[in-house]
């Protein structure tokens, strides 16, 4: 483990190991506003992990709109470290903060500069540009009040505020989705490209790292999504990161969950010894599948291994693994 890890437990400490394994999970070892990796700094009320740059930008906005504190040096109150937990980090923030982000939008970089990093940083929790509309709450002082709490943790939740939250109590499950590896993509760039995955379900949306000049990256990478009552399909897309231009896409495609889901509701909680078959979602001509797609209880989780062929490119496969967890592991 690192340096950053090494702050002495004083206040709750099961709660702050909670923060230290959330600071850890992939989404936030990159910074919510410009993917700097590394990111020491913490919104408390956002629940975002950010770079020092990005976090001097959040300061500069007041403690009323970003809380910022070090994971290193700063004294964390209890409510604070609850209230990153209950939000869960950079993915599920930005699911919501940047719901509505243009496609094309120019995100700031690591090195992007201080002007560029403001004008973002501030539309994106000031004026709430990119947010989910119905959670734009213009008038509170503290818009960032994603969920519901379902504990009256008051303290750090303002009852008023969280009426207008939507998103939380209605989803049914989580889904990990292991991004495995990429092979024969298409080249973007001279010779190769650098490819990183988008995956989107619903509004929430979370993306692999950038593998640098390489057609069959492996990513072995994690991402989580919380499942809605009415899901729709899990949305892959691959794109050239660029460092100058805006990144290009590299094919598409559209993973069909049902017959995951339908698994996980009859046999997620029943203890089934050993492995078996207990879904299919099957190869048409209408879907980006490769092969039949078996959903299997392994050692009693469910799991599907999806084997894609990219759509609208000229060439491209993908490999995942997606894994129902139910609510009570999220
Ligand atoms: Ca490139």
């Amino acid at each position: 483990m690192s340096a950053r890890h090494d702050r002495p437990d004083k206040t709750a400490p099961g709660k702050w190991k909670k923060l230290r394994d959330l600071s850890m999970r992939s989404d936030n070892r990159i910074c919510a506003d410009c993917s700097a990796p590394d990111p020491k700094w913490v919104s408390a009320n956002i629940g975002v992990f950010l770079c020092l740059k990005c976090s001097e930008v959040h300061r500069s906005l007041g403690a009323d709109t970003s809380k910022v504190l070090s994971l290193t040096l700063d004294e964390w109150s209890e409510g604070d470290m609850e209230s990153v937990i209950e939000v869960g980090g950079n993915s599920y923030a930005n699911s919501i903060n940047e719901a509505f982000l243009p496609r094309n939008y120019p995100k700031p970089k690591p090195d992007s500069n201080t002007e560029d990093r403001i004008k973002f940083i501030r539309s994106k929790y000031v004026s709430q540009e990119f947010l989910t509309p119905s959670l734009r709450i213009v008038s509170t002082k503290s818009p960032f009040q994603y969920v519901e709490s379902s504990k009256s943790s008051a303290s750090t939740f303002d009852s008023k505020s969280t009426k207008k939250n939507v998103e939380m109590g209605q989803f049914i499950g989580n889904l990990k989705v292991k991004v495995v590896r990429g092979s024969k993509l298409a080249v973007r760039d001279m010779l190769t490209s650098d490819p990183y995955v988008v995956l989107m379900l619903g509004q929430q949306k979370s993306q692999t790292t950038v593998k640098n000049s390489n057609l069959n990256p492996v990513w072995n990478e994690e991402l989580k999504f919380s499942i809605p009552q009415n899901y729709g399909a899990l949305k892959l897309q691959v794109y050239d990161h660029d460092v100058i231009s805006a990144d290009d896409i590299m094919g598409e495609a559209e993973i069909d969950l049902q017959a995951m889901i339908t698994a996980a509701l009859a046999f997620g909680d029943s203890d089934v010894p050993g492995n078996m078959q207990v879904g299919k979602w099957l190869k048409t001509s209408d879907n980006a599948l490769m092969e039949d797609s078996l959903v299997n209880i392994v050692d009693g989780r469910i799991k599907q291994e999806v084997h894609l062929k990219l759509q609208n490119v000229e060439s491209g496969e993908m490999e995942l693994e997606l894994e129902w967890l139910p609510l009570d592991e999220s």
